[in-house]
Parts: C-alpha cells; structure tokens; sequence
C-alpha cells in the first residue's frame, strides 16, 4: 500500500525559472571538456537552466563507452560556476552519491535500471540522507508502478523530500516505432496517486529518434506533466552514446518553443458548464458499464455451474479465440481500435475464467 510522501514543492527548489515546461538539457554522455563547454555554453545562450550529462553510464555492452567517470564532474562543476546553471547527473551507487557530493553536483538522478533494484535505492538513499539535494527517479524499465513508487519511499524515508520522477518509457517485446513503450496510462496512475509530485518525461529516451522527440514531448505536455529531460550535444551524429536521439542545443530549445500548453483549468463559465454535462454523461455511461459487467458475470457464474454440472471443462479456447476475433470485427463500427477491445475482452475473459473457477471449486453457483 502506497504511503503519502513527504515533499518540498519544486517551486522552492530555485531549479526552475519558467513554469512550464521545467526544461533539463545536456548530452547523453559527458565525454570530454570541450564538448561538455561547447554544449553547457549555447543550452545556457540559449535559456536552459539546468543542465545534465551521464558520467558513469550503464550500459548493455561492456566494452561500449561507459562514461568517463570522475573526471566528468570537474567539468560539471566548470559548468556550474562559468555559466550559473544548475548540473545534474546519474548515480547508480553509494559510491557515485558521494564522488556527486565532493563536486558540488546540484541534482541528481537515479535511472531506470538502478530504480528497478530496490538494494541499490536502499544504499543510494542511505547515502544521500544527510543532504538536501534534489533527487529524480526515472520509471523501473519493467511497467511496474508499485516498483516506481517504492524507490521513491525509499528516498523519502531517508529524509529526502525535494523528489521528482521522470517518465522514460518501458522495455517491451512488441514492435512500435519507439525505443521504449511510452506507458502513458502508468505515467497517469502515479500523477493520480502523488499530484503534487514534480513530473518530467524523457522524449529522448523514449523516442530513440530525434524524429519522435517532438510527438512524445508534446503527448507529455498535453497530459499535463511540467517538465522535460532532453538529450542535446554540441555534435549529436558524433556522439559517443545515444547519437541517433540526441538534439543540438539550438534544436533542442526550438522544440521547447514549439510545444503546445495547455491550460491545467479553464475559469470560463461556458467551458465549466460543458464539461461538468460532459463529466456527467460519462458518470452514467461508467455505471452502465458496471452494471452490465456485474450481468455479464452473473451469466458466467451460471455457465460455470453448468459445465460443472455436465462435467464439462471452463476453458474452451477455440470458442474464444472466436468471440474476440467477432469483437474486433465489431470495433471497427463502434469507432474503437482492435487494440482497445483486446484488451477490455481479454480482462472480462480471465476474470470469467476465474468466476467459473470459483463456481466448480465449491464457491456458490
Ligand atoms: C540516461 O538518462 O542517460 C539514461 C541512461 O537513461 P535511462 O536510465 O532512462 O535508460
Ligand atoms: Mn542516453
């Protein structure tokens, strides 16, 4: 069960100067000081205040380029005092916190396969206890909220309560044009639960391409997320890590201009009243829903006592296979993707399969 945390709004972080979008830039990787100036030097030319790079970088292959380590943070620190933004970087350890801490690093924040771990967010949130740093937590790569939102308790109950989250999509096995599934509904979820968390997304990390950065910028935008992490290098087609993703810092900001905000609320009476009859109509269509889910159980509580009774076995796939491909026919008519009626057709299936289950193991008929 999820715990109420305990924050200080970003508002009081002094980060962010602009409301929205909350703007984080910098090259995927640190690799040497000239390209970590050149870029630190036009994001800040061109508006951005906080910056980030990768100084320790994990990846999949050992041998790729792994992040130049200490030495990066001396760069960061130059950043930090010739250019007055705020830097931040990853730690996946106890030992990155502390180096992080020796170099005055602003901010840091954790990545999606150290949030995954809950050892590792132990130690890292042992280690930034004593500090008043601002700690972002990208989402676990499996879409596992609960996962998310441990590694956020974590920090909170060392002491940490300038906590934000970044939302960079998920690991999948299915084939779409992004590198990781943007996940939205998940992202929702945990804006739903802690509203008042600071929430940034990864277009970067998510697209892959520096073609679908402004799409998934902009999908965050509209479901009112404040911030964005963005990739930018000085070079990007050069880049030692995440070339293909990456923007130059003067692309980089154009993209933030060209997103569309919206407005969180309208006090425009027309508008309040349209969506309170909207809402409204929504509410009835919902009960309805529930009721006709609560009749369509019942009917499958009665099959359930048949076959028991005729000794018959629940699962019949083929016949289901069947009923889902006539629903995907009918989607189409009623304006709803294939996509959408699977998965409601599939979640009434097992939750059938599992009334009839608990029909022929004794439950009541
Ligand atoms: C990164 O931000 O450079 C990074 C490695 O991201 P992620 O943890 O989202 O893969
Ligand atoms: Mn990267």
């Amino acid at each position: 069960m999820a715990k109420a945390l305990d924050l200080i709004p970003v508002s009081e972080w002094g980060f962010f100067t602009l409301p929205r979008p909350m703007a984080i830039a910098g090259p995927c990787s640190a690799e040497t000081e000239e390209q970590v100036m050149e870029t630190a030097r036009a994001l800040a030319a061109e508006g951005i205040h906080v910056f980030r790079a990768g100084i320790w970088k994990p990846r999949t292959h050992p041998g790729s380029f792994e992040g130049v380590g200490v030495p990066g943070l001396k760069w960061l620190r130059k950043v930090k005092e010739e250019t007055g933004m705020k830097v931040c970087t990853e730690v996946a350890s106890e030992k990155h916190v502390f180096e992080c801490l020796k170099y005055g690093i602003d901010m840091v924040w954790v990545g999606a396969r150290t949030s995954a771990n809950p050892f590792l967010m132990q130690e890292i949130a042992d280690a930034l206890s004593d500090t008043d740093i601002p700690v972002l937590v990208k989402n676990p790569v499996n879409p596992d909220l609960d996962l998310w939102i441990g590694a956020l308790e974590r920090l909170n109950q060392a002491g940490i309560r300038k906590l934000g989250v970044i939302h960079r999509g998920f690991s999948t096995t299915e084939s779409i044009p992004y590198r990781n599934a943007p996940g939205w509904q998940i992202a929702i979820e945990l804006r739903t639960r802690y509203p008042e968390l600071p929430f940034f997304a990864d277009p970067s990390h998510m697209g892959g391409d520096r073609k679908y950065l402004l799409e998934l910028s902009q999908q965050a935008m509209d479901l009112g997320l404040e911030g964005v992490m963005i990739e930018s290098h000085c070079n990007p087609d050069a880049a030692l890590s995440d070339a293909r993703q990456q923007l130059t810092p003067k692309a980089c900001v154009d993209l933030l201009y060209e997103l569309r905000i919206r407005e969180k609320d309208s006090g425009d009476k027309v508008y309040r009243e349209g969506i309170e009859q909207l809402r409204a109509q929504i509410d009835i269509i919902d009960e309805n829903i529930l009721y006709t889910l609560g009749s369509r159980m019942g009917v499958s509580r009665k099959i359930g006592t048949y076959k028991r009774d005729h000794n018959v076995a629940i699962l019949q796939t083929s016949r289901w296979d069947q009923v889902l491909e006539g629903m995907k026919e009918k989607a189409r008519k009623y304006g709803l993707s294939e996509r959408f009626v699977t998965d409601v057709f599939n979640a009434i299936h097992e939750e059938s399969v599992r009334v009839q289950n608990e029909v022929l193991s004794g439950g009541n008929a």
